[in-house]
Formats: structure tokens, C-alpha cells, sequence
């Protein structure tokens, strides 16, 4: 369709009667099976004529029926088809303008290899034993998750994973799995780590990774979505017949709740990889995107094209696609890649709708975008709208980030961590969940200069993602006179500011066994974007589990320390507040506070980020020492009576009275 004539379209669809009249409210858009028929409905308001085609496979040339659906209410279309349809492959063909394009069902729950076509089914048939009376892992408070980042493929993929199915879905169910020198790999060794949720990078089906190719290694984070409700193909041991992704996609969320942890999901409602070609525009010209005034797709998410939340019926098929995922694949939460495409408004309603069937799931999203956008800045999901948001959706604290290792777009800017002095406040930042609180100077607090959160629920505090460098490959750029010692001191430190900070804290898989992506040998040189690079760069390599033993329990130590101080999860403002002092007339680069709980004690955290020992003074009592140096727990490792404490150099310090 020519530029003129789709914003004719846009142009229609913008009329606020449109809204008004021409939604349709109803919960059976797709292909609703049983035994008896299979009901096929479809939301087209400007279609002359639909058509819905029947095939054998998902992708040959074996159309067996087709049949012209019925115009029915509030824009739909809609048809019955007698008899049991189950591994049917299906498709709309839909006239617009005299137009006609072939599309599969946005709605469609199952589909072929490389998601061409949609797929009827019978979801009953592809649950693991057990799977619909499962109880998931307890979870209650934002701020008591531990996320850890993960993707699908990484997971398994490298030899030293000593899995079976590497690369899929199954690679989750694998118990008993050792690394070259014996130690636990896979889901035991995410047990043992004392993780909450695992966040897996997006698992939808998406484009770039060429399913019936799965014999030459391909590798994708898999930001360019195409069907949203049907798990990716390539992470199953048969792409071809749509009910195996599905089963075994439900297995591995099933062994992950067996192993007490939930499971988010990395959803990219906010643009799909085609646009003009895409499924929603092939049915609905016009309507799912937001357009400029010249008659382009828009690009804020920077892949060509941004979806139109603010529509109706946008809104309404993200609002689905959620509660599908909670309630056909026990999904725990959601992590909304570019956020602030989505309208303030959509995002308060899935918070609402989430509610409304389960509590305690995560909600969270990058509160950006990627590039220009039609949609006025008040109306944006960002960080700076995040006080208009409900108070359990979250936002990922960039200025933390790039506070403690240093901005993430520069290999050399050094951090906080790193040796970068003045950024004090931007730590003190961190602490506080990016909320007010009358000791921190936002005037000195880096990327920002206003507490943008409302309460420590809305923050993810983090110091590495799957984008930019590794955590400990920015450390490495950005130290050249440092040695492996003094860094990993650095990632140590990190770690106790994720750790101890309100908020919820989230890390990278592999973060806590100084994850690298290395594009040389040497390992001189590291991957910034490994969007599509190799597994050789991608991959968790299991063997560094062994290799870097003391990092890891540092990590599982601190979140034990955690789990057991309720005053470093607190879910309000007002109670950060009351109980969160920072300590005064410190030296350079120190920062330490103390947590007041009426039953709990106190807790004494001091950081210090100099390479050198620094006296502090803290106030007298009986103080036992369970963070220092290396090790962090729930064991004593020292005690003191208060006065002038002395901190080890690049080290975090944390005391209880
Ligand atoms: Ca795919």
C-alpha cells in the first residue's frame, strides 16, 4: 500500500469515534478449538473480504480449504469450522483497497516453522505432567527479587555445559549437569545461587534466526518479534510441528518453579521486525503503528517502525498476550524492552489486569527509547513519567549503571568502582532507589538531577545487561593499570552497591564468574553488541564456575545477607527515609550508611572505592563484621566495638549491631 493512502488510513483510525465504536471488546480473537470445531475470529473493521485458508504443514504448498468468513461485530470477521481442526495450519487472507495480502493470525497460539503460518491446537495436549497443579515459588515484595538476566541459547550452548540439549528449551530440565572440572552447570548450579527469578531474553517467536537452518550454528538476542503469543521455534527439537515448542517451552518453566525460581519474560511489544509487511498491517493498514506526519513508519525503538499503544486495540492485544503467557505458561513477570514507546495509560492498565488475576508479578522496563517518537513526551512510559506510573512498575537505573562502572557507551570511562572520584552522590543515588531522600546532593548525581522514582519499588538497580560490555569487560577496558587482583576487588564492590541498595536488584547471567565476551585470543579485545556474534562470545563458559569459585560466593553471600535484613528490601519511601542515614564528613570515593529496624538491629554498610585502607568512624556498639574483604554471608567473620573501623582497599564493609 503507497504511503498516501496508508496514512489516509492512520489518518481515519486517529478520529476519536473510531475508538468509540469500532473496538471490539470481546476474549475470542484467534482460533478458540474443540473437539468439535474450531471458531476463527479476526478484527479487520476495513477489510471488503476475509478469507481464512487451511493447510497441512506450516510452510508447503498444501492449502486444503478456504473459506470467506462472515462479516461479524465491532470490526471482526469471523467462522466455525466443523470438526476436530487440532495441527491444522491456518491464514488470513484479507482485502483492503482492493487489495490482498496474506497474513498469519497476531492471535495465532501455535505456528509452523519460521512462523509463517498459524496453527489450530488443542493447548491441553501439550502440558507436562503436572503442569496445570503446579505451585509456583513463593514470592511476595518487588524489592526480594534477584534477577538474573539470561538467554535461552547461552545457557547451554557452550561444551563445558555438560548438557544434553544445548541451545533449547530442555536444556532447563537437565539435572546432575558438570562442567570439565565436575562442578554444577545448568539448573542445579541456578539453585544453588540463591536466585529468585530468571529473566529470560526474549523466548517469542522472532525472525532473524532461520529455523529450518538449525543445523549451522545462529545465533540472535531476538529483539525482532513477529508472533508474540507462540514461543520461539529454534529453542526446540522440532520447529516443524507447532505443539513440541509449546510443551517444551512449559517444561522448562515447570523445572525452573521445581527449582524455586520464577520466571520474566523479555517482552518487545514495541515494534515488530517487518513493518509495511508485518501480520497487524497486512490485516489492519494503518492502525497497529504510529506514523509520521509524512506518511512513515516512526522509529523510536530504532528497527524501523514503533507500535501504537495508546490504540485501542493495541492496548487491548498487549493486555492479551500478558495474561495469555501468565495463565497458558505460569510466566511470573514481565520485562518491557523500551518502555517508554508504550503510553503511560497501557502500562497502568497491564499493571491492572496482571492484579487482577495473580499477585506478585514482576513488572519492569527500560524506561527509554530508542529514537524519536510521535507520541508526546508526557505520555511516555520513561523514567521521568515513572511517578505516573503504578507504584509496582519498575524502571532500570541507567544512572546507577554508569555511576558504578562508568558511562556504557565509552570502553575507557571509568566509574565509581573503577577509580572515578566525584561520584559519590551518584552511589548514594543507587542507595536510595533513585527516590528522595534529604542526604543525597541530586545536584552532584550523574545522567540526572532529581529522584525520578516514587517509591524503592519502581528501580532496578543493576551494573550489567545483555547490552554493551560485560561488567567485567568494561572493568578490564577501562583499568589499564590495574591487575586481575585490584579488578576483581572492583567487580566485588559492584556487587555489594546492587546488593545493598533499595530496589530490586538484577544482574547478568554470568556476572557473578566474571563473564567475558572476547573477540581475540589475546582477550584484548571485547563485544559490545553481541546482538548476532557468535556462541563462541556469547555463551555462559561453564568452566569459569570452577575458575572464579570465590566471585560467585561473594554473590551467593551477599543475597543470603540480604534475604536475611528486611531493611535492605524495603517497599516505601517514606520507611527509607526513616531508616536510612548516611554517615558524615567521610574521605573521597567512601560512602556509608546505616539501616535502623526496630526488631532487626542496625546495619553499617561502608564502601570504600580507594586502593588504599580507609578509617571510618561509626558509632560505638557491639558490631559483628559479615561482609569483608573477599567473603560476604550470614556468618561472623570479625567483630569491633564501633569508633574508627579501617576498611580494605576497593571493598565493601558490612557491620550489625
Ligand atoms: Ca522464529
Amino acid at each position: 500500500m503507497e504511503k498516501e493512502r496508508l496514512l489516509e488510513h492512520y489518518m481515519r483510525f486517529e478520529a476519536t469515534e473510531f475508538e468509540l465504536t469500532g473496538t471490539y471488546h470481546g476474549d475470542d480473537l484467534g482460533a478458540i478449538w474443540t473437539e468439535e470445531e474450531t471458531r476463527f475470529r479476526v478484527w479487520a473493521p476495513t477489510a471488503e473480504q476475509v478469507v481464512i485458508n487451511l493447510y497441512k504443514t506450516g510452510e508447503q504448498d498444501d492449502l486444503f480449504q478456504n473459506i470467506i468468513m462472515r462479516k461479524a461485530s465491532s470490526g471482526t470477521w469471523a467462522t466455525a469450522i466443523k470438526g476436530n481442526l487440532n495441527g491444522v495450519y491456518y491464514t488470513y487472507s484479507v482485502t483492503v483497497d482492493e487489495e490482498t495480502k496474506e497474513a498469519v493470525d497476531p492471535y495465532a497460539k501455535a505456528v509452523g516453522v519460521n512462523g509463517k503460518r498459524g496453527m489450530v491446537i488443542d493447548l491441553s495436549s501439550t502440558n507436562p505432567s503436572g503442569f496445570t497443579v503446579e505451585t509456583k515459588p513463593e514470592f511476595v515484595h518487588p524489592t526480594d527479587a534477584f534477577i538474573y538476566e539470561l538467554h535461552i541459547r547461552d545457557f547451554s550452548i557452550d561444551p563445558s555445559s555438560g548438557m544434553v540439549h544445548k541451545g533449547k528449551y530442555l536444556a532447563f530440565t537437565e539435572s546432575g549437569t558438570k562442567n570439565t572440572y565436575g562442578d554444577s552447570t545448568g539448573i542445579d548450579y541456578l539453585k544453588q545461587l540463591g536466585i529468585t527469578h530468571v529473566h529470560l531474553l526474549p523466548a517469542f517467536d522472532y525472525v532473524t534466526v532461520d529455523e529450518a537452518l538449525l543445523q549451522v550454528p545462529q545465533f540472535n538476542w531476538g529483539y525482532d518479534p513477529q508472533n508474540y503469543n507462540v514461543p520461539e521455534g529454534s529453542y526446540s527439537t522440532d520447529p516443524y510441528h507447532g505443539e513440541v515448542r509449546i510443551r517444551e517451552f512449559k517444561q522448562m518453566v515447570q523445572a525452573l518453579h521445581q527449582n524455586g525460581i520464577r520466571v520474566v519474560l523479555d517482552v518487545v511489544y514495541n515494534h515488530t521486525k517487518e513493518g509495511i509487511d508485518s501480520n497487524f498491517n497486512c490485516i489492519v493498514p494503518g492502525y497497529y503503528y504510529r506514523l509520521t506526519e509524512e506518511g512513515e513508519f516512526s522509529n523510536a525503538s530504532g528497527c524501523g517502525n514503533e507500535t501504537a499503544s495508546e490504540r485501542a486495540m493495541m492496548r487491548k492485544f498487549i493486555i492479551d498476550s500478558l495474561l495469555y503467557w501468565n495463565r497458558e505458561y505460569h510466566i511470573d513477570g514481565f520485562r518491557f524492552d523500551l518502555m517508554g514507546i508504550h503510553d503511560v495509560e497501557t502500562m497502568n492498565e497491564i499493571r491492572k489486569a496482571l492484579d487482577s488475576v495473580e499477585e506478585g508479578i514482576l513488572i519492569y522496563g527500560e524506561g527509554w527509547t530508542g529514537g524519536l517518537s510521535p507520541l508526546p513526551y508526557h505520555k511516555r512510559a520513561v523514567k521521568d513519567n515513572i511517578r505516573n506510573l503504578n507504584i509496582g512498575i519498575a524502571a532500570f537505573n541507567d544512572n546507577l549503571r554508569d555511576g558504578i562502572k562508568g558511562n556504557v557507551f565509552s570502553s575507557e570511562e571509568k566509574g565509581y568502582i573503577t577509580g572515578k572520584e566525584g561520584m559519590e552522590d551518584t552511589i548514594k543515588y543507587g542507595v536510595v532507589a533513585a527516590t528522595h531522600h534529604d542526604w543525597v546532593d541530586y545536584s552532584k548525581v550523574m545522567g540526572t538531577s532529581y529522584p525520578w522514582a516514587a517509591e524503592p519499588t519502581q528501580v532496578v538497580n543493576y551494573a550489567s545487561a545483555h547490552d554493551n560490555y560485560t561488567l567485567w569487560d568494561k572493568i578490564v577496558l577501562s583499568t589499564p593499570f590495574n591487575n586481575r587482583e585490584d579488578r576483581i576487588k572492583m567487580n566485588l564492590l559492584s556487587a555489594a552497591i546492587i546488593f545493598t541498595s533499595q530496589g530490586i536488584p538484577f544482574f547478568q547471567a554470568g556476572e557473578e564468574f566474571l563473564r567475558s565476551k572476547p573477540l581475540n585470543e589475546e582477550k584484548t579485545r571485547f563485544d559490545g553488541n553481541s546482538y548476532a556474534s557468535p556462541d563462541h562470545v556469547n555463551s555462559l563458559k561453564w568452566d569459569l564456575v570452577t575458575e572464579n569459585q570465590e566471585v560467585i560466593n561473594y554473590y551467593q553471600g551477599l543475597m543470603e545477607f540480604r534475604k536475611a535484613h528486611s531493611v535492605l528490601r524495603m517497599t516505601k519511601r517514606a520507611e527509607v527515609e526513616a531508616r536510612l542515614r548516611f554517615l558524615k564528613w567521610l574521605d573521597n570515593n567512601l560512602i556509608a550508611f546505616i539501616l535502623s529496624h526496630p526488631t532487626e538491629g542496625e546495619v553499617c554498610v561502608v564502601y570504600n572505592a580507594n586502593n588504599s585502607w580507609k578509617p571510618v568512624h561509626i558509632p560505638d556498639g557491639d558490631w559483628r563484621v559479615y561482609v569483608k574483604g573477599k567473603y560476604a554471608g550470614n556468618e561472623v567473620l570479625d567483630s569491633n566495638t564501633g569508633g574508627v573501623v579501617h576498611v580494605e582497599p576497593i571493598s565493601a564493609m558490612i557491620m550489625v549491631r
